[in-house]
């Protein structure tokens, strides 16, 4: 039976406020979408803290059997600097500074963001969708909503008509701002918007001639507005309704709510069961941004080159850091939460070296099945990693007490116990150990030390030594195999 028929798993929907069970539409398969990074500078250990909160609910909802199509963008055209639809497109003002092509800008940030997420061990998502490669798609978006009267089109640019939307739906449903008091509270931007009021947004805009990223529409040569990319490749991914949408909270208000009233309008059917908001990392209290240079590079943590630490760490402990908070709680960086961490992450990986030694029993002392379960109640908690990993130090406390002659376990609970430990360490949480990584690192740069000692004593005839390291080796479990490309090996 799957682990999820077993479990019910409740998660936190922000359109509700509520924890709820989670039902997906389809028995046994998730569609899940979350809003990708736009590719135009490097990503920030807060960008990182994001990804990472949805990888943890990736790998839960895989480990519990479901099968997962995890959809995330890439966003490489049409985010401008100002949410209110003013400024220069961030790749396009890349561009332009660093005097390369918008291509080039976003070319490097894609392969940033994917190294990145990679150390941190972040599952690559099922599909991943860029806003250029969906332009057609898009294109028909804007035309259905312009036949159903729901937006305007003003010297080559289309708009979404927010207050019209707001006759007959409710915009507004999801960050919970009122639309009255929004008109009453924003002033119009100095009468130099085409927009009949400033709550509505751009679907497209008209290019300035000096903009390369353009593509012809029926209005003008231009780009899309940066919301309309993702309703667009979430409907064609996993369809008109699905089941989770993610990102950070600050992407609730406007990209969010503009999502909700663009599939509104056209798929006539809310586009989402459970929204999902991870909330920020700080650095000194505030949010880390781009925009206020209030961040650090997730290569700085490494290298240990930067101003906040006072020595480097390594992406798993910086892991570690971040899923020992809820992802629905802020958390901020600093050196001494990193040592604290620290700390924790070595004497988890400790537990799991001891485990490898323990002695089994007749009989077992402790309550294993209760212990499961509290990992299992732990996550369905909506994913709640910091009381997960709590429950995971008890384990380690049962290793010692039973390696101590404290307590007692059987050779069957050993197996149950170890394989739930280590696939709540591993699976789950995603966490890699350091020292077996660097180990098998130094093991293949051994062999192949090995590897060439014994070519030159070929080379020099002497049969005896080559054929003694072949042997010793593979009494060791390391055998080596002759090709034409010279010498393998494989450990057994
Ligand atoms: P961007 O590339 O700016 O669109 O951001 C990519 C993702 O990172 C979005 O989901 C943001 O909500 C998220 N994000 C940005 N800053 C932070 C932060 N300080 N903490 C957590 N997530 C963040
Ligand atoms: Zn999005």
């Amino acid at each position: 039976m799957s682990l999820y028929k077993k479990n019910s798993l409740k998660l936190y929907n922000s359109l509700s406020k509520e924890k709820e069970v989670f039902t997906p539409i389809n028995e046994g398969s998730v569609g899940m979408y979350v809003c990708g990074p736009t590719v135009y500078s490097n990503v920030h250990l807060g960008n990182v803290r994001t990804f990472m909160s949805f990888d943890l609910v990736f790998r839960y909802l895989k480990h519990l059997g479901y099968k997962v199509r995890y959809v995330r963008n890439i966003t490489d055209a049409g985010h401008l600097e100002n949410d209110a639809d003013v400024g220069e497109d961030r790749i396009a003002k890349k561009a332009r500074i660093e005097e390369i092509e918008p291509m080039e800008v976003v070319q490097r940030y894609t392969v940033d963001f994917h190294q990145i997420l990679q150390k941190f061990n972040n599952l690559p998502p099922s599909i991943e969708p860029t806003a250029t490669g969906h332009i057609v798609e898009q294109l028909e978006i804007i035309k259905d909503i312009l036949d159903k009267g729901m937006a305007y089109v003003v010297n080559g640019s289309v708009y979404f008509d927010v207050l019209k939307y707001n006759e007959s739906e409710e915009y507004g449903i999801l960050s919970g701002r009122n639309i009255e008091d929004s008109i009453h509270n924003t002033r119009a931007l100095d009468g130099q918007s085409e927009k009949k009021n400033p709550q509505d947004f751009a679907l497209w805009k008209k290019a300035s001639p000096e903009h390369i990223m353009r593509w012809p529409s029926p209005w003008s040569d231009g780009f899309p507005g940066w919301h309309l990319e993702c309703t667009a490749m979430s409907t064609k991914y996993l369809g008109e309704k699905f089941d989770i949408h993610g990102g950070g909270m600050d992407l609730k208000f406007p990209h969010h709510e503009c999502e909700i009233a663009q599939a509104n309008c056209s798929n006539g059917t809310d586009p989402v069961n459970y929204w999902m908001h991870a909330n920020m990392l700080t650095l000194n209290g505030q949010k880390m941004a781009k925009s206020t240079g209030n961040n650090i590079l997730p290569g700085e943590i490494f290298s240990g080159d930067n101003n906040v630490l006072d020595k480097p760490f390594s992406p798993s402990v910086t892991r570690f850091f971040m899923l020992q908070a809820h992802y629905r709680s802020n958390l901020d960086f600093s050196s001494a939460a990193l040592e604290a961490s620290e700390k924790g992450y070595n004497k988890l990986f400790q537990g799991l070296t001891v485990l490898e030694g323990l002695r089994t029993s007749k009989s077992t002392s402790v309550d294993i099945e209760k212990w499961v379960q509290s990992c299992y109640d732990a996550m369905n908690d909506d994913f709640n990693s910091p009381i997960l990993i709590a429950n995971l130090f008890e384990g380690v406390k049962f290793i010692h007490l039973i390696n101590d002659g404290k307590e007692t376990i059987s050779k069957e609970d050993l197996e149950r116990f170890g394989s739930v430990l280590k696939s709540f360490v591993f699976d789950v949480l995603g966490l890699v150990d350091e020292a077996t990584e660097d180990n098998s690192e130094k093991l293949s740069g051994t062999v192949e030390l090995l590897i060439k000692l014994r070519k030159e004593a070929r080379d020099d005839k002497n049969w005896a030594l080559s054929d003694q390291i072949r042997d010793e080796l593979l009494a060791l479990g390391i055998q080596l195999k002759d090709g034409k490309e010279g010498t393998s090996f494989t450990v057994n």
